[in-house]
């Protein structure tokens, strides 16, 4: 069989599984109110948690960088250098996330790839919570280092796996999610730094959904709960409205991703402009404590309206809700369903989730409105009474 028909082949499988994906086609900017083949329906399933993406600041920022900086960064920092929006941007980022210094990505995924592949390798032991982002779960895969996976936020999982690897390995880190992606849910970040101290092993944590969203002016969960990791990554795609990355750490450690993490060596560096955005966002996140609290009450309603339904709502705190369906095709016809009445919420399946564990994962925004988050519940409402 050639290769376009084994592809093809592969492709029909992924369809009679229920796996195949086609995202829909969004006109226009994303907000809590988006339009679907000329159908204006309400979306909850964007990481746009504090509304920024489309604020007149940030497109103002970006607009001003445009004219005065251009539009692309020319090469790889280490080829055409770094800019001044580049620079500025990160000492800002790691002051925000009170770290010595930070470096920018092109995306969350390649800032974890770059620094797990940087720091770990074949003679080291990487200590995973079982429920990590897919782009830690390839970092861990391309750095070649031993991999040993904790139960889902499990302390004495983590400190027996410590125990009986920690002692062969040359570094040793702990890896978490700081709120986990899919299911909403928190680290036990307080727990995780004490292991790692006491085991002599580094702790990163990716802080991608809880920037913006948890502790004082939206620093993240680490912050609110008083832990400085080793390293901490924080997304420029969620609350901050953009795209990017970057890793925030000592000096040495930064100074040593900027040499060896190969998503930035050997990448084109993010456009100034991204930076000059990021500038701008950041100083909106952190005077955004009433998106936050805003954000958070509509958070509880959606929680608590839909496991008064009977649905399968898994414990958790902050903006992303999971409805857990169970079967892949169910779980997508609910979201069809959904979106039929006028509510965009997007189905996870399998390999993002557990077999098995198919959902609906819904976001709330700080931008929608009281009335909208009635409006998801009783959509909901009406699928569930009609079967
Ligand atoms: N880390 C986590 C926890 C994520 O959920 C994501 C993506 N949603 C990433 C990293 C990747 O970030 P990016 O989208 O910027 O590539």
């Amino acid at each position: 069989m050639g290769f376009q028909s084994q592809i093809q082949e592969a492709l029909t499988a992924l369809e009679r599984a229920g796996l195949r994906r086609s995202p829909p086609t969004i006109d226009g900017p994303q907000g809590p109110v988006v339009r679907i083949a000329g159908r204006t329906v309400l979306c909850f399933c964007s990481n746009n948690y504090l509304g920024l993406a489309g604020h007149p600041a940030i497109r103002a920022a970006a607009q001003a960088a445009l004219d005065q900086e251009g539009a692309g960064a020319g090469a790889s920092r280490l080829i055409s250098g770094t800019m001044t929006a580049h620079g500025e941007a990160e000492a800002a980022l790691a002051g925000f996330v009170g770290q010595p210094d930070a470096v920018l990505f092109s995306s969350g995924y390649a800032a974890n790839l770059g620094a797990l592949q940087a720091l770990v390798g074949p003679e080291d032991t990487v200590f995973s919570d079982a429920l990590n982002h897919a782009s830690l779960i390839d970092g861990c895969r391309i750095s070649r280092a031993e991999i040993h996976v904790y139960r889902h936020a499990d302390l004495e999982h983590l400190e027996a796996l410590l125990a009986s690897h920690r002692p062969k390995a040359r570094r040793a880190l702990v890896l978490t999610d700081s709120l986990f992606s899919m299911d909403g849910d928190v680290a036990p970040l307080r727990g995780l730094a004490e292991l790692a101290r006491r085991y002599d092993a580094g702790l990163m944590v990716d802080e991608a959904h809880a920037l913006g969203v948890f502790g004082p002016e939206g620093r993240g969960l680490a912050a609110a709960e008083g832990v400085q990791p080793d390293l901490l990554v924080g997304t420029l795609g969620k609350s901050f409205g953009l795209a990017g990355a970057f890793v925030a750490a000592s000096e040495t450690m930064v100074t040593y991703l900027r040499n060896r993490a190969r998503s930035f060596v050997y990448s084109t560096a993010p456009p100034p402009m991204l930076a000059r955005a990021a500038l701008a966002a950041l100083s909106l996140v952190q005077g955004a404590d009433d998106r936050r609290a805003r954000l958070f009450r509509h958070a509880e309603r959606l929680r608590r309206e839909l496991r008064d339904l009977g649905l399968d709502v898994p414990p958790g705190t902050g903006p992303i809700v999971p409805v857990i369906i169970g079967e892949n095709r169910s779980t997508m016809q609910f979201s069809e369903a959904l979106l039929n009445r006028g509510v965009f919420v997007q189905g996870i399946r399998p390999p993002t989730v557990a077999p098995g564990s198919a959902r609906l994962r819904l976001t709330v925004m700080a931008t929608h409105e009281e009335k909208q988050i009635v409006r998801a519940i009783e959509a909901f409402t009406e699928i569930i009474r009609e079967g």
